[in-house]
């Protein structure tokens, strides 16, 4: 199908929520994908951090065609070897003590606040808020929005849910001070991904796990971006000492699959007989991938290996903005990283990236973000940031002095 066809026939038929940029992907491998007129790109964007393994990985690729003609879909009423199988390995890598497959990020996110309704409910004389925090990003379902801090995602939607308390992120005191009886659970991502690649302060995530020990209220962290090694530990938690009681997890699971999960400590996994359920959550297929990325990721410690090069990464980015002004500030971890620019010009920086050869996105107006497969080598990180740095001096000759 012709370029021009394919935009006309997107225009006629989508909902135009998708800001697409102008390339049609058609094949990928590893950290590259290529586009219809057989231009090469880098991609740091990876489906946005779900491409964990790389495209087309060879042994999830093996995996996928041997469930497909094995066995899809069953539905929850029947077992399947690969849903127990993965069940197993991930309830024990995150050291939580049940789980639930769904098939996106929103969707696990849903399953968290179900588990704190009925933590309230059960445990807190009928308390039914969840403190969350400004910049959030959970989701695009009506909870997960609400949810969300992001005031363009919620306001069109509005009557929304009740029970969302919003306070700044990284302020330990802020929650302290809108906890009350009515509080069941805090909700927080370790590190904000789509809020701009916003860390935690070192003591934050301690001080917030101290604080729902002391209240009676549980502590469920949105892993959801930031879990699966992407930080370089399995988990971004584990960086802090501390262990969620609740944890949603689903992007990189995958490796570009849909799958998703929340998992529950067994104290708090409060979900009963026929309180949940799904259609395709858990099916053969999906836990299969599920399975086979996680083992591969445990099997050759993939989360060491997003540490060594994140700080390979780390050492680059900041060379380059040493040599470039319009570079305000570097921060992430592992490999997720977000470059602030002095002004609205990251979408413009996209742009010229992907003329150049790389996939990356305009995570707010000001910052770029990099979040390249977990699989991805120290020479592409070199040759991508050698892109940002052509990148960097084309917006600064062409934007005005
Ligand atoms: C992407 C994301 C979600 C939503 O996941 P979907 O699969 O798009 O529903 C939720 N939370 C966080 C932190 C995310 O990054």
């Amino acid at each position: 199908m012709e370029k021009e066809q394919l935009v006309s026939l997107e225009k006629k038929y989508f909902l135009p929520v998708s800001k697409r940029l102008p390339v049609t992907l058609i094949r990928g491998q590893g950290t590259l994908v290529w586009d219809a007129d057989g231009k090469q790109y880098l991609d740091f964007v990876a489906g946005i951090a779900a491409v964990s393994l790389g495209h087309c990985h060879p042994e999830l690729v093996k995996a996928i065609e041997r469930q497909a003609r094995e066995l899809m879909h069953t539905s929850n009423y029947y077992y399947t070897v690969p849903q127990v199988k993965l069940a197993q390995l991930l309830c024990e890598a995150a050291g939580l003590d049940k789980v639930f497959f769904c098939n996106s990020g929103a969707e696990a996110v849903e399953g968290c606040i179900k588990i704190a309704r009925k933590w309230g409910k059960e445990k807190r004389e009928g308390a039914f808020e969840i403190i969350v925090a400004e910049n959030a990003f959970h989701g695009r379902t009506m909870a997960t929005v609400t949810a969300a801090g992001n005031e363009k995602y919620r306001e069109p939607f509005a009557p929304l849910l009740p029970g969302f308390v919003r306070v700044p992120f990284n302020d330990i005191d802020a929650i302290k001070q809108a906890t009350t009886g009515n509080t069941a659970a805090v909700l927080l991502e370790p590190l904000q991904g789509e809020g701009g690649v916003n860390m935690a302060s070192d003591d934050y995530l301690p001080h917030v796990r101290a604080w729902c020990d002391e209240a009676g209220i549980l502590l469920m962290l949105d892993e959801v971006q930031t879990g699966l090694g992407r930080t370089g530990k399995l988990f971004a938690h584990q960086h802090y000492g501390v262990t969620p009681d609740v944890m949603a997890v689903a992007k990189a699971l995958g490796g570009g699959f849909p799958i998703g999960a929340f998992l529950a400590k067994d104290q708090c996994a409060l979900l009963g007989p026929g309180e949940h359920g799904t259609t395709f959550g858990g099916n053969a297929l999906a836990c299969e991938v599920g399975y086979t990325v996680l083992k591969y990721m445990l099997d050759h410690d993939l989360p060491a290996q997003v540490a060594r090069k994140g700080q390979h990464l780390e050492r680059r980015l900041h060379s380059l903005a040493d040599r470039h002004s319009l570079v305000t500030e570097i921060r992430g971890m592992g490999l997720i990283w977000a470059i602030e620019l002095a002004g609205p010009l990251a979408e413009q920086a996209m742009n010229i990236a992907v003329e150049e050869g790389l996939l990356i996105n305009n995570v707010k107006p000001t910052a770029i973000r990099l979040i390249p497969p977990l699989t991805v080598s120290e020479e592409e990180i070199d040759q991508a940031v050698g892109i940002i740095d052509r990148v960097l001096q084309r917006l600064e000759s062409e934007s005005p002095k």
